[in-house]
């Protein structure tokens, strides 16, 4: 049996009302799953990481990161909710009490949704400490001006963290300090010193640019300590690559399982492919790659629940599940053969989708140069 069979269970039969015919027709009219999203949150899976007396289940991240792998394994897309587990990480460990108090139960119940984290900006790119977005403290009011790209889901969220430079780089003695994060109310924000403009891009990853022109924060939006904010940011990013990583692993198993079974299926030259060796060694190779970075997953859940520093095994445990999802798509798409390419058999989409992986939230070079700097002492690149 899989660990934590009850979860896995419990999600695959809400994923069941949401089949592969569901999540093609959202991501053909480029639409939000709605239905699903309200159905997972209902039946408290979105607020796993609540705590108890907040109205969520107070589960750890090994269960949150299986209620994500099986989404994706049951064919859909966690992609489309997975931000909520993880930013509210940030309000859970560095936001006040009056800021908890409010917001999580209500985040529990799904009156709102905190499913948007603004930091990436167009001219500095994966340089983060970099950023030219600025908020500066006017009386009661931080004022924020600058811009930022590719924030996903801020159409379907009602809250978004964001991070800002509140102290010029010129004048901080590390680059990592003066940026601080807020919790923006979107429904006030939108239209109001913030611009919303969506991006075409490969995927049904409803994402955006924001233009920010003096909007005005409440300076009780302010979460944790002002000039600490990157600190924070940083201190979620071992979940978020954590989580990733387990969707990443249902991805894998979704691909395995597709390839290994059409493999059976189709008949060329008299006999199923599966029986030619060079059609069922790469599947079977996908399977070990996928395993194997499950291992390095379950490593660095358990570190994160123990409390104990778990960067080195998250960064590794996405980078492998990253790639080993990516190359269990290739491989499945192989075994489809042009029918691999037929929206109808939903191999295209989720080889898309995996895709993005390699990608963000942080790029599999940025994974390397921790692993080189951190881990192995090599001397320090940029
Ligand atoms: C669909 C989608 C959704 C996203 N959602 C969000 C979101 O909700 N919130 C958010 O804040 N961001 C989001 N992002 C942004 C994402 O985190 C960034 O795209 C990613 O971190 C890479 O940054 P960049 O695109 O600016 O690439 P760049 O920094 O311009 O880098 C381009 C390439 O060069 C490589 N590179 C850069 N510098 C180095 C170096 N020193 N050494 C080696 N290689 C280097 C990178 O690895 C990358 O492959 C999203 C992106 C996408 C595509």
């Amino acid at each position: 049996m899989e660990e934590y069979d009850d979860i896995r269970q419990g999600v695959r039969a809400l994923c069941a009302h949401y089949d592969a015919a569901y999540w093609r027709g959202v991501d053909e009219a480029r639409g939000f799953p709605e239905a699903f999203v309200r159905a997972l949150t209902e039946a408290g899976w979105l607020g796993a990481m609540i705590p108890a007396e907040y109205g969520g289940s107070g589960l750890g991240l090994s269960e949150a990161s299986v209620i994500l792998e099986e989404v994706n394994r049951c064919g859909g897309n966690s992609g489309t909710v997975h931000g909520q587990m993880y930013n509210l990480f940030t309000l859970v460990r560095h936001g006040s009490q009056a800021q908890k108090d409010h917001f999580l139960p209500r985040l529990a119940s799904g009156e709102l949704r905190l499913q948007s984290m603004g930091v990436t900006e167009p001219t500095t790119g994966t340089d983060t400490t970099r950023i030219k977005t600025t908020a500066v403290r006017r009386g009661d009011r931080y004022v924020v001006n600058g811009q930022k790209v590719w924030i996903s889901r801020v159409q379907h969220s009602d809250l978004m963290i964001l991070l800002a430079r509140t102290t010029p780089l010129a004048e901080v003695a590390r680059k990592t300090e003066g940026m601080s994060i807020f919790l923006v109310d979107l429904r006030e924000a939108i239209g109001h010193g913030m611009e919303v403009r969506p991006i075409a891009n490969m995927v049904n990853h409803e994402t955006n640019e924001l233009f920010f022109d003096n909007l005005e924060l409440p300076a009780d939006s302010l979460i944790g300590e002002e000039g600490k904010g990157f600190r924070y940011i940083l201190d979620g990013l071992n979940a978020e690559r954590t989580l990733i990583a387990a969707e990443c692993i249902g991805d894998g198993r979704w691909f395995v399982e597709r390839a290994r079974s059409y493999a059976g299926e189709r008949q060329v030259f008299g006999r199923p492919i599966g029986q030619n060796q060079g059609v069922q060694f790469p599947i079977a190779e996908a399977h070990i790659e996928v395993e194997a970075a499950d291992l390095m997953r379950w490593r660095a859940c358990r570190e994160y629940d123990a409390g104990v520093a778990a960067g080195a095994s998250a960064n590794m445990a996405k980078y492998l599940a990253a790639k080993a999802s990516w190359e269990a798509a290739n491989v499945c798409l192989q075994t489809h053969g042009g029918f691999g390419f037929a929206c109808e058999y939903d191999v295209e989409r989720k080889f898309r989708e995996t895709r993005l992986y390699q990608v963000a939230p942080i790029s599999t070079n940025l994974i390397l140069s921790y692993v080189a700097e951190h881990l192995l002492g090599l001397p320090r690149s940029f």
